[in-house]
């Protein structure tokens, strides 16, 4: 998929807007927050705890796994990332502060994830919600399958 020309703008761009976040909220970005969702965008793929917790472990972090976790939880909190359910692992948010109406779209084949948001697809879950009565919390879409580069890459 990779939709970046310059991954590292990408990692740069969240961690800023991260950061100005958290000042504005006036909440710590501590090294630890920052670290972990920097592993997160090392690239546009999904990756899972565990994963985040060994390159952690690589680096000179006494941190414990609960405090990973928390720093996690924190992140998804911030809407810094978003957990891919179907594949029970996190990705970077490019645009935190506008993130209620995103869907994902999952490259089978080379595992990257891009992030929509269509106003429509919200619109119409609504609609559907207020038919049923139902409170949402969470809207979360994932849709699996093949991105235009791979299927050229096929050909
Ligand atoms: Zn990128
Ligand atoms: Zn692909």
């Amino acid at each position: 998929m990779s939709n970046c020309s310059d991954h590292n703008l990408c990692i740069n761009s969240a961690l800023t807007e991260a950061e100005k976040i958290c000042n504005q909220k006036n909440i710590r970005f501590t090294d630890l927050r920052r670290t972990v969702l920097k592993i997160i965008w090392q690239n546009h793929k999904a990756i899972k705890a565990y994963d985040i917790l060994d390159q952690i472990s690589g680096m000179n972090f006494s941190a414990k796994p609960p405090t990973v976790y928390r720093a996690l939880d924190f992140l998804l909190e911030n809407g810094f990332i978003h957990k891919i359910n179907s594949l029970n692992s996190y990705i970077g948010c490019p645009h935190p502060l506008q993130n209620e109406q995103c869907y994902f779209i999952i490259c089978s084949s080379c595992d990257e994830i891009e992030e929509c948001s269509d106003e429509n697809i919200t619109n119409a879950i609504k609609t559907v919600m207020e038919k049923n009565k139902f409170t949402h919390k969470n809207i979360a879409i994932e849709i699996d399958g093949t991105c235009n580069s791979c299927l050229e890459n096929r050909k």
